[in-house]
Protein backbone atom coordinates (compact mmCIF):
# COMPACT_ATOMS: atom_id res chain seq x y z
CA UNK A 1 0.00 0.00 0.00
CA UNK A 2 1.74 2.90 -1.16
CA UNK A 3 1.52 6.45 -3.17
CA UNK A 4 4.87 7.60 -4.70
CA UNK A 5 5.62 11.05 -5.79
CA UNK A 6 7.48 10.86 -9.50
CA UNK A 7 8.62 13.66 -11.79
CA UNK A 8 6.40 13.17 -14.91
CA UNK A 9 6.66 15.25 -18.51
CA UNK A 10 4.61 18.27 -18.73
CA UNK A 11 1.43 17.70 -20.37
CA UNK A 12 0.70 19.79 -23.60
CA UNK A 13 -2.51 20.73 -24.67
CA UNK A 14 -3.80 19.16 -27.81
CA UNK A 15 -6.62 20.32 -30.20
CA UNK A 16 -9.84 20.95 -28.22
CA UNK A 17 -7.93 20.37 -25.01
CA UNK A 18 -6.70 22.53 -21.49
CA UNK A 19 -4.12 22.26 -19.48
CA UNK A 20 -4.85 23.11 -15.70
CA UNK A 21 -2.53 24.02 -12.88
CA UNK A 22 -4.40 22.37 -10.00
CA UNK A 23 -4.94 24.21 -6.96
CA UNK A 24 -7.03 22.31 -4.75
CA UNK A 25 -7.74 18.57 -5.47
CA UNK A 26 -9.92 16.36 -2.64
CA UNK A 27 -8.38 12.89 -1.55
CA UNK A 28 -11.87 10.84 -1.99
CA UNK A 29 -13.21 7.67 -0.45
CA UNK A 30 -12.62 6.26 -3.59
CA UNK A 31 -9.20 6.70 -3.50
CA UNK A 32 -8.53 5.44 -0.02
CA UNK A 33 -10.36 2.17 -1.07
CA UNK A 34 -8.13 2.27 -3.89
CA UNK A 35 -4.77 2.27 -1.91
CA UNK A 36 -6.11 -0.85 0.29
CA UNK A 37 -7.37 -2.43 -3.10
CA UNK A 38 -10.81 -3.69 -1.58
CA UNK A 39 -12.84 -2.49 -4.03
CA UNK A 40 -10.33 -2.98 -7.24
CA UNK A 41 -11.53 0.14 -8.88
CA UNK A 42 -7.85 1.67 -9.25
CA UNK A 43 -5.06 0.62 -10.66
CA UNK A 44 -1.32 0.51 -10.05
CA UNK A 45 0.31 3.04 -12.28
CA UNK A 46 -2.46 5.54 -12.40
CA UNK A 47 -2.26 9.21 -11.21
CA UNK A 48 -5.92 9.47 -9.49
CA UNK A 49 -7.40 12.64 -7.95
CA UNK A 50 -11.14 13.72 -9.69
CA UNK A 51 -12.24 16.30 -7.52
CA UNK A 52 -10.47 18.89 -8.17
CA UNK A 53 -9.89 23.08 -9.28
CA UNK A 54 -7.42 25.18 -10.74
CA UNK A 55 -6.62 27.84 -13.37
CA UNK A 56 -6.00 27.09 -16.89
CA UNK A 57 -2.36 27.61 -17.77
CA UNK A 58 -2.77 26.50 -21.95
CA UNK A 59 -4.97 25.54 -24.38
CA UNK A 60 -5.06 23.56 -27.67
CA UNK A 61 -6.90 25.04 -30.75
CA UNK A 62 -10.95 24.69 -30.47
CA UNK A 63 -11.09 25.82 -26.85
CA UNK A 64 -13.16 28.77 -27.06
CA UNK A 65 -15.07 29.43 -23.83
CA UNK A 66 -12.38 29.63 -21.97
CA UNK A 67 -8.93 31.53 -21.95
CA UNK A 68 -5.70 31.21 -19.84
CA UNK A 69 -5.71 32.02 -16.35
CA UNK A 70 -9.93 31.60 -15.97
CA UNK A 71 -10.21 29.76 -12.60
CA UNK A 72 -12.12 26.30 -13.15
CA UNK A 73 -13.15 22.57 -11.54
CA UNK A 74 -12.98 20.02 -14.04
CA UNK A 75 -15.82 17.80 -14.61
CA UNK A 76 -14.41 14.43 -14.19
CA UNK A 77 -16.54 12.17 -16.29
CA UNK A 78 -15.94 11.69 -19.96
CA UNK A 79 -19.40 9.81 -21.31
CA UNK A 80 -19.77 9.21 -25.26
CA UNK A 81 -23.00 10.87 -26.00
CA UNK A 82 -24.45 8.50 -28.72
CA UNK A 83 -25.10 4.85 -26.33
CA UNK A 84 -28.45 4.42 -25.27
CA UNK A 85 -27.74 5.75 -21.20
CA UNK A 86 -26.47 8.88 -22.69
CA UNK A 87 -29.43 9.38 -25.45
CA UNK A 88 -31.39 9.17 -22.48
CA UNK A 89 -29.96 11.76 -20.36
CA UNK A 90 -27.97 9.09 -18.37
CA UNK A 91 -24.03 10.04 -18.95
CA UNK A 92 -23.29 8.95 -15.85
CA UNK A 93 -23.91 5.53 -16.49
CA UNK A 94 -22.94 5.86 -19.94
CA UNK A 95 -21.49 2.38 -21.61
CA UNK A 96 -17.96 4.01 -22.04
CA UNK A 97 -17.67 6.14 -19.56
CA UNK A 98 -14.39 7.14 -18.26
CA UNK A 99 -13.07 8.74 -15.46
CA UNK A 100 -10.65 11.14 -14.15
CA UNK A 101 -8.00 9.85 -12.36
CA UNK A 102 -9.14 5.93 -12.69
CA UNK A 103 -8.92 5.65 -16.47
CA UNK A 104 -7.24 9.09 -17.49
CA UNK A 105 -4.52 10.67 -15.81
CA UNK A 106 -6.14 12.55 -12.73
CA UNK A 107 -5.24 15.79 -10.92
CA UNK A 108 -2.97 14.19 -8.01
CA UNK A 109 -0.62 16.63 -9.79
CA UNK A 110 0.94 20.36 -10.25
CA UNK A 111 -0.98 20.05 -13.95
CA UNK A 112 -3.56 17.97 -15.12
CA UNK A 113 -4.95 17.91 -19.11
CA UNK A 114 -8.19 17.23 -19.92
CA UNK A 115 -10.76 18.08 -22.84
CA UNK A 116 -11.89 21.63 -23.00
CA UNK A 117 -15.46 20.87 -22.70
CA UNK A 118 -14.68 19.22 -18.88
CA UNK A 119 -14.41 22.69 -17.60
CA UNK A 120 -16.36 24.52 -16.08
CA UNK A 121 -16.30 28.35 -15.10
CA UNK A 122 -15.60 28.73 -10.90
CA UNK A 123 -17.13 31.62 -9.40
CA UNK A 124 -14.97 34.34 -8.46
CA UNK A 125 -16.74 34.18 -4.73
CA UNK A 126 -16.02 30.41 -4.32
CA UNK A 127 -12.43 29.79 -3.22
CA UNK A 128 -10.27 26.63 -5.04
CA UNK A 129 -10.58 24.71 -1.98
CA UNK A 130 -14.32 24.87 -1.97
CA UNK A 131 -14.48 24.56 -5.39
CA UNK A 132 -12.63 21.06 -5.29
CA UNK A 133 -16.11 19.96 -3.14
CA UNK A 134 -18.09 20.57 -6.05
CA UNK A 135 -17.53 16.96 -7.16
CA UNK A 136 -18.46 15.10 -3.91
CA UNK A 137 -21.46 17.98 -3.64
CA UNK A 138 -22.82 16.65 -7.37
CA UNK A 139 -23.25 13.12 -5.94
CA UNK A 140 -24.68 13.86 -3.31
CA UNK A 141 -27.46 16.35 -5.52
CA UNK A 142 -27.95 13.23 -7.75
CA UNK A 143 -28.33 10.85 -4.71
CA UNK A 144 -31.29 13.78 -3.44
CA UNK A 145 -32.58 14.70 -6.88
CA UNK A 146 -33.30 10.36 -7.40
CA UNK A 147 -35.03 9.50 -4.03
CA UNK A 148 -38.44 10.29 -3.44
CA UNK A 149 -37.95 12.86 -0.50
CA UNK A 150 -41.04 14.47 -0.07
CA UNK A 151 -41.37 17.43 2.25
CA UNK A 152 -41.48 16.60 5.66
CA UNK A 153 -40.40 12.76 4.83
CA UNK A 154 -37.89 11.13 7.89
CA UNK A 155 -34.40 10.43 5.85
CA UNK A 156 -31.82 8.29 7.18
CA UNK A 157 -28.65 8.63 6.03
CA UNK A 158 -26.00 5.65 6.79
CA UNK A 159 -22.21 7.01 7.07
CA UNK A 160 -20.63 10.42 7.77
CA UNK A 161 -18.33 10.12 5.17
CA UNK A 162 -18.08 13.54 2.52
CA UNK A 163 -21.22 12.11 0.29
CA UNK A 164 -23.23 11.34 3.86
CA UNK A 165 -22.66 14.82 5.20
CA UNK A 166 -23.38 16.78 1.76
CA UNK A 167 -26.35 14.46 1.57
CA UNK A 168 -27.89 16.28 5.07
CA UNK A 169 -27.70 19.45 2.92
CA UNK A 170 -29.56 18.55 0.43
CA UNK A 171 -32.06 16.84 2.55
CA UNK A 172 -32.43 19.76 4.12
CA UNK A 173 -32.99 22.13 1.05
CA UNK A 174 -35.32 18.90 -0.41
CA UNK A 175 -37.50 19.72 2.88
CA UNK A 176 -37.13 16.59 4.81
CA UNK A 177 -38.68 16.80 8.14
CA UNK A 178 -36.31 14.71 10.24
CA UNK A 179 -32.58 14.15 9.04
CA UNK A 180 -31.13 11.05 10.90
CA UNK A 181 -27.08 10.20 10.25
CA UNK A 182 -25.49 7.47 11.26
CA UNK A 183 -21.89 6.26 12.00
CA UNK A 184 -19.15 5.32 14.30
CA UNK A 185 -17.23 8.13 14.80
CA UNK A 186 -18.46 10.99 17.14
CA UNK A 187 -15.72 13.23 15.37
CA UNK A 188 -17.73 12.84 12.22
CA UNK A 189 -21.01 12.85 13.84
CA UNK A 190 -20.72 16.12 15.68
CA UNK A 191 -19.57 17.88 11.76
CA UNK A 192 -23.21 16.29 11.31
CA UNK A 193 -24.97 17.97 14.15
CA UNK A 194 -23.44 21.21 13.11
CA UNK A 195 -24.37 21.00 9.51
CA UNK A 196 -28.25 20.15 10.30
CA UNK A 197 -28.94 16.74 10.89
CA UNK A 198 -31.75 16.60 13.88
CA UNK A 199 -30.24 13.39 14.89
CA UNK A 200 -26.71 11.56 14.79
CA UNK A 201 -26.83 7.83 16.13
CA UNK A 202 -23.17 6.85 17.45
CA UNK A 203 -23.66 3.02 15.95
CA UNK A 204 -21.74 1.42 18.61
CA UNK A 205 -24.03 3.37 21.58
CA UNK A 206 -27.23 3.14 20.14
CA UNK A 207 -29.61 0.68 17.68
CA UNK A 208 -29.87 3.07 14.47
CA UNK A 209 -33.40 1.42 14.28
CA UNK A 210 -34.44 1.92 17.95
CA UNK A 211 -33.88 5.08 17.06
CA UNK A 212 -35.98 5.77 14.06
CA UNK A 213 -38.74 3.82 15.08
CA UNK A 214 -38.84 5.48 18.45
CA UNK A 215 -38.93 8.89 16.60
CA UNK A 216 -41.63 7.57 13.81
CA UNK A 217 -44.11 6.20 16.22
CA UNK A 218 -42.95 2.63 15.50
CA UNK A 219 -43.38 2.76 11.08
CA UNK A 220 -40.18 3.65 10.31
CA UNK A 221 -38.14 5.94 7.86
CA UNK A 222 -39.23 6.85 4.76
CA UNK A 223 -35.75 6.92 3.14
CA UNK A 224 -32.49 5.95 4.19
CA UNK A 225 -29.33 6.62 1.78
CA UNK A 226 -26.27 3.83 2.57
CA UNK A 227 -22.86 5.86 1.62
CA UNK A 228 -20.72 3.21 3.22
CA UNK A 229 -20.59 -0.15 1.55
CA UNK A 230 -20.53 -2.65 3.71
CA UNK A 231 -22.65 -5.86 4.60
CA UNK A 232 -23.83 -3.88 7.94
CA UNK A 233 -24.34 -0.67 6.48
CA UNK A 234 -26.38 -1.92 3.75
CA UNK A 235 -28.27 -4.34 6.07
CA UNK A 236 -29.09 -1.08 8.73
CA UNK A 237 -30.23 1.33 5.74
CA UNK A 238 -32.92 -1.61 4.64
CA UNK A 239 -34.02 -2.15 8.65
CA UNK A 240 -34.73 1.23 9.03
CA UNK A 241 -37.05 2.29 6.55
CA UNK A 242 -41.12 1.28 6.86
CA UNK A 243 -42.51 -0.94 4.40
CA UNK A 244 -42.80 0.80 0.56
CA UNK A 245 -39.90 3.09 1.92
CA UNK A 246 -36.66 3.31 -0.55
CA UNK A 247 -33.07 2.75 -0.06
CA UNK A 248 -30.45 4.32 -2.07
CA UNK A 249 -27.33 2.73 -2.36
CA UNK A 250 -24.21 5.07 -2.88
CA UNK A 251 -21.60 3.17 -0.33
CA UNK A 252 -19.26 1.26 -2.55
CA UNK A 253 -16.56 -0.51 0.11
CA UNK A 254 -16.43 -4.44 -1.12
CA UNK A 255 -18.27 -5.76 -4.25
CA UNK A 256 -20.30 -8.32 -2.04
CA UNK A 257 -22.67 -8.27 0.80
CA UNK A 258 -24.92 -9.78 2.79
CA UNK A 259 -28.74 -8.87 3.47
CA UNK A 260 -31.30 -10.11 4.59
CA UNK A 261 -33.62 -10.64 1.26
CA UNK A 262 -36.70 -11.32 3.00
CA UNK A 263 -36.82 -7.66 4.84
CA UNK A 264 -36.90 -6.52 1.38
CA UNK A 265 -39.35 -8.72 -0.65
CA UNK A 266 -41.72 -9.25 2.43
CA UNK A 267 -41.90 -5.13 3.14
CA UNK A 268 -41.49 -4.39 -0.68
CA UNK A 269 -38.61 -2.09 0.18
CA UNK A 270 -37.49 -0.30 -3.05
CA UNK A 271 -33.75 -0.41 -3.87
CA UNK A 272 -31.52 1.89 -6.17
CA UNK A 273 -27.95 2.00 -7.27
CA UNK A 274 -26.44 5.39 -7.81
CA UNK A 275 -23.45 6.21 -9.52
CA UNK A 276 -22.20 9.73 -10.01
CA UNK A 277 -23.43 13.06 -11.09
CA UNK A 278 -24.47 13.90 -14.51
CA UNK A 279 -23.29 17.69 -16.29
CA UNK A 280 -26.33 19.47 -15.62
CA UNK A 281 -26.47 18.17 -11.51
CA UNK A 282 -22.41 19.06 -11.24
CA UNK A 283 -23.42 22.83 -12.70
CA UNK A 284 -26.48 22.46 -9.47
CA UNK A 285 -23.70 22.14 -7.47
CA UNK A 286 -21.50 24.94 -8.53
CA UNK A 287 -24.88 26.95 -8.11
CA UNK A 288 -26.00 25.95 -4.72
CA UNK A 289 -22.49 26.81 -3.34
CA UNK A 290 -22.57 30.07 -5.47
CA UNK A 291 -26.05 31.46 -4.11
CA UNK A 292 -25.17 29.86 -1.05
CA UNK A 293 -27.95 27.72 -0.32
CA UNK A 294 -24.99 25.42 0.50
CA UNK A 295 -22.81 25.65 2.90
CA UNK A 296 -19.67 23.18 2.27
CA UNK A 297 -16.40 24.53 3.55
CA UNK A 298 -17.34 23.11 7.21
CA UNK A 299 -16.26 19.99 5.77
CA UNK A 300 -13.00 20.58 5.01
CA UNK A 301 -10.02 19.24 7.51
CA UNK A 302 -6.67 18.93 6.07
CA UNK A 303 -4.39 20.76 3.59
CA UNK A 304 -1.20 19.11 2.39
CA UNK A 305 0.88 19.46 -0.54
CA UNK A 306 1.79 17.18 -2.87
CA UNK A 307 5.06 15.35 -0.92
CA UNK A 308 2.78 15.22 2.29
CA UNK A 309 0.08 13.24 0.51
CA UNK A 310 1.13 9.77 -0.26
CA UNK A 311 1.34 9.52 3.81
CA UNK A 312 -1.67 11.02 4.99
CA UNK A 313 -3.37 8.95 2.19
CA UNK A 314 -1.63 5.91 3.62
CA UNK A 315 -2.87 7.49 7.93
CA UNK A 316 -6.51 7.31 6.24
CA UNK A 317 -6.53 4.23 4.54
CA UNK A 318 -5.42 2.61 7.93
CA UNK A 319 -8.09 4.70 9.62
CA UNK A 320 -5.12 6.16 12.04
CA UNK A 321 -6.59 9.52 11.16
CA UNK A 322 -10.38 10.87 11.22
CA UNK A 323 -10.69 13.55 8.81
CA UNK A 324 -13.94 14.24 7.25
CA UNK A 325 -12.48 16.14 3.68
CA UNK A 326 -8.78 16.17 2.97
CA UNK A 327 -7.41 18.38 0.05
CA UNK A 328 -4.21 18.24 -1.54
CA UNK A 329 -2.91 22.30 -2.41
CA UNK A 330 -0.26 21.39 -5.03
ZN1 LIG B 1 -14.83 11.21 -5.27
ZN1 LIG C 1 -22.63 7.01 -23.61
Amino acid sequence: MQLELVQASEPVAQASEAVVAVRAVGICGSDIHGLTGITGRRKPGMVWGHEASGIITALGPGVSDFKVDDRVVIFPNRYCGSCTNCRQGRTNICLQRQALGVNFPGAFADLVKVPGWMLRRLPDQISYEVGALVEPLAVAIHAADHIPNRLMDTVVIVGAGTIGLLIILCARLAGAGTVVITDKSEHRLAVAREIGADVAVNVDEQSPLDVVLDITNGEGADVAIEAVGYSATAQQAISVVRPGGHVAWLGNSTPLIEINMQDVVLREVTISGLLCYTTAEFDKAIAAIETSKMKVDTLIEARVGLEEAPPLAVELAKGTCDLVKALILP
